[in-house]
């Protein structure tokens, strides 16, 4: 066997496609596998420039070629070869398409003369179905987060890139394109006080001390306004130390969730008539004042109120009246009183209020400044002139023997009912 020879089997055994073209594009050569992927036996291809009509090539978007678009006819027209190009072989008719990657190469003699053409190509139909594979799983992932209303977001962690889908944008007021753009981090969009909770629970999961990332913050809206974001993620990925390398998560807007929850907690907080602290809210509040009054020491004071001869003025001009001349009542104490201060409706026409740091004396002047407020209050009629009301007030304050809310207020009570008995209209302060 010479040496052509044995390069000519050598040829046939590659699990390559070779087809050599003369520089007038017809084919002198093609090898074994050659054959099986365009489909042609050697001596059939032998000859031709096309394998038209029983075959015909197709670029990567489907698009049919035509013949001068041919590797080996773009070799010839330019005489530089053609590099990784991917192919398709189809059949007329039929679906099935044989992905090639394709080189191709000119070959010259000493004087410069093409001599010919060597083509070779290697099926890669596996790897373009999987990529194909890929594609569809990306897409209907997308419809899924599309359709779920979900934004997007995945961190690379070694190269600090991340990448979110437009949901995510539009969710904070922006565009893919604006969010693409900015130098902004995730965690400028996140609410100054929310900050740190939310990278503490990252951490947590990248650290591997929590299995995932789930909480609810407030986001930074380009509106000026916030959003409540249910921010919800997972380590993708970790290196061989365990270090993670990648990290996907998904938001919802939960604002109208959020918005309608804190109503009703408020609702639930709130006398409904003056807008003060039910029972209920005053007592829980209450406790938390007095706890923190006793352990860092400080004083708290508290005021029992009661509405004079309320029962008369019901009497006299209705219910409806009574009702505005309770709500009255709260409208003026809020003017006096500290966004501190914690006022509530024990019940009908009783009213207690709370008055952290601040003295038996300080708190008598603040009672007496109540007093005197309520008693110019008008309340107006439909028809006649204005109903006015007076009130009593009973004031003690903490010393250390009373760490209990209730005794507290049957003390305050009790100079309530002093105040009551020594004519009304009055402030009286509990002894000791
Ligand atoms: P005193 O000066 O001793 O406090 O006499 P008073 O009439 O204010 O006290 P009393 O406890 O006899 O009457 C309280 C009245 O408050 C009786 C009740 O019908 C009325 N009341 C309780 N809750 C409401 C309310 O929500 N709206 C109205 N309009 N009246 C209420
Ligand atoms: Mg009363
Ligand atoms: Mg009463």
């Amino acid at each position: 066997m010479d040496l052509e020879e044995r390069y000519l089997e050598m040829l046939q055994k590659l699990n390559v496609g070779i087809v050599i073209h003369a520089p007038d594009a017809r084919v002198v050569f093609s090898n074994r596998r050659a054959s099986e992927l365009l489909g042609f036996t050697e001596d059939e291809l032998k000859g031709r420039i096309s394998p038209e009509p029983e075959r015909h090539f197709v670029d990567e978007d489907g698009k049919t070629l035509s013949p001068p678009e041919y590797p080996a006819s773009r070799v010839i027209a330019t005489g530089l070869p053609v590099m990784d190009q991917v192919m398709g072989i189809g059949q007329p008719g039929e679906p099935s398409i044989v992905w090639v990657w394709v080189n191709a190469f000119p070959e010259f003699d000493d004087a410069g003369e093409l001599q010919q053409v060597v083509v070779n190509f290697h099926d890669i139909s596996r790897r373009k179905r999987a990529e194909q594979t890929l594609q569809e799983k990306a897409t209907q992932l997308e419809f899924v987060l599309e359709g779920a209303d979900l934004g997007f977001w995945d961190w690379n962690i070694e190269t600090g890139e991340v990448i979110r889908n437009e949901r995510w944008a539009t969710m904070l007021g922006y565009s893919q394109d604006e969010i693409q753009r900015t130098t902004m981090q995730w965690s400028d969009f996140v609410h100054p006080d929310d900050r740190e909770r939310a990278w503490d629970s990252i951490y947590a999961v990248l650290e591997g001390r929590s299995p995932a990332h789930k909480l609810e913050y407030r986001m930074l809206h380009k509106d000026g306004g916030i959003r409540w974001i249910l921010d919800q993620a997972n380590v993708m990925t970790r290196d061989a130390e365990g270090l993670a390398t990648r990290m996907c998560g998904i938001h919802a807007d939960i604002t109208d969730r959020k918005l309608l929850e804190e109503a009703l907690t408020l609702q639930a907080q709130i006398d409904y008539l003056t807008g003060v602290f039910n029972r209920r809210h005053f007592m829980e509040r209450a406790e938390i004042e007095l706890s923190r009054a006793t352990r860092y020491g400080g004083d708290l004071a508290i005021l029992m109120m009661d509405i004079d001869f309320f029962k008369q003025i019901n009497d006299r001009y209705g219910h409806k009246v009574g009702d505005n001349v309770l709500k009255k009542l709260a409208e003026v104490c809020f003017v006096t009183l500290r966004t501190v201060d914690i006022f509530g409706r024990l019940g009908g026409e009783e009213f207690a209020i709370l008055l952290p740091q601040t003295d038996r004396a300080a708190a008598a002047q603040v009672a007496e400044r109540l007093r005197e407020s309520i008693a110019q209050a008008k309340v107006p009629l439909e028809g006649g002139l204005p109903v006015q009301f007076t009130v009593s007030i009973g004031v003690t304050s903490i010393s250390s023997k009373d760490d209990n809310i209730d005794v507290l207020l049957n003390i305050a009570d009790a100079a309530l009912y002093d105040a009551k008995n020594s004519g009304r209209n009055k402030v009286c302060i509990a002894a000791g």
